[in-house]
């Protein structure tokens, strides 16, 4: 189903994508000012489509677009706000704006720019987890191709400071800074109704990706376990992610305590995994069954894995070499 109505002023709509996910789920929050849009899609022609029929089956005109809200920049939902911006402005409407955390908005600047384009930051990157060559080929090309269809990018960007309140739809939330799944990663919270949209947080279905990048900020798994902690004190009711059905009562605190648990048997298996001084990539087959991986996957597979081996060097359950390619060795006797 592509609309799901959540609460009478929520709508849930089911946008499609072209990877093994299928859906990224986005928000559409009615409000007397008009409709804020959270989470847009990458740019392809199902995903427009979708966007145009849930309009059009919800009555709304892409002129009473309001708002643009982005949990984070990954290209999921990231990638059509720009289109958003500009079908409203087509349609007669004002120039709405994209909202989102200045360390969001820097990432976006950067990483799906066509002229700062970082290959050869990326390539060097590839190279010290000791991905072989072709392989780091073909990630940097399926890189290139998710890039352009995070195009147009939105002009402007306007600025969400974690904690101080924003209008959504009519209903005032909470942003609170989640980093970890993203640097920048905002949730937003409304305690009267017990009401958290947590982007890519925490999901359902799937546990959501923790990875170390060459221009990420450090200790992305430290920081994403503590934001979970930190998201665990929050009293929801309905929490609407990202990807898979919305958690309702006690679902989304069973949920972060399951993650949390993943998390810390995958550091028991990544010291496991270090039975010699090992590269990334051999770890990351050591931990995940390549061959039923596509290249994107194990894109994430290594950049996984380099996450959980950084959090065991903090803590001093591992040590690294750093040569031309990074080695990690177990402290383990
Ligand atoms: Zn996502």
């Amino acid at each position: 189903m592509l609309i799901n109505p959540v609460t009478p002023d929520i709508f849930q709509i089911q946008i499609p994508l072209p990877f093994a996910l299928r859906i990224v789920n986005c928000y559409l929050v009615r409000g007397d000012a008009g409709w804020t849009v959270v989470d847009s899609g990458l740019n392809t022609s199902k995903a427009r489509a979708a966007w145009q029929e849930a309009f059009a089956e919800l009555g709304i005109r892409p002129r009473e677009i309001e708002q643009i809200i982005l949990t984070h920049i990954h290209p999921d939902h990231y990638g059509l706000a720009g289109w958003l911006v500009e079908w409203c402005v087509a349609d007669g409407g004002q120039l709405p704006p994209v909202r989102l955390s200045a360390r969001e908005a820097e990432i976006a600047a950067r990483f799906w720019s066509r002229d700062v384009w970082q290959q050869p930051t990326y390539t060097a990157f590839w190279q010290q987890c000791a991905v072989p060559t072709d392989l780091a080929q073909a990630i940097l090309e399926t890189t290139e191709q998710t890039r352009q269809r995070t195009y147009p990018h939105p002009t402007t960007h306007d600025i969400i400071e974690p904690g101080v309140p924003i209008r959504l739809g009519n209903r005032i939330m909470q942003p609170l800074l989640m980093p970890g799944h993203s640097d920048g990663q905002l949730v937003f919270y409304n305690a009267a109704d017990r009401l958290l949209l947590c982007g890519d947080h925490v999901l359902p279905t799937i546990t959501p990706n923790i990875s170390l990048w060459p221009d990420g900020e450090a200790n992305p798994l430290g920081r994403y376990l503590a934001s979970l902690d930190e998201l665990a004190r929050l009293d929801v009711r309905l929490a609407l992610p990202g990807h898979g059905p919305v958690m309702v009562d006690g679902e989304l605190h069973g949920r972060i305590t399951q993650i949390a648990h993943h998390h810390h048997e995958r550091l028991a298996q990544t010291e496991a995994a270090l039975p010699q001084p090992s590269t990334v990539y051999e770890v990351s087959q050591r931990l995940f069954n390549h061959a039923s991986l596509s290249v994107h996957e194990m894109r994430f597979a290594a950049t996984e894995t380099l996450a959980h081996l950084d959090y065991l060097v903090r803590h001093g359950r591992a040590r690294r070499h750093e040569e031309a390619v990074w080695w990690f060795e177990g402290n383990r006797p």
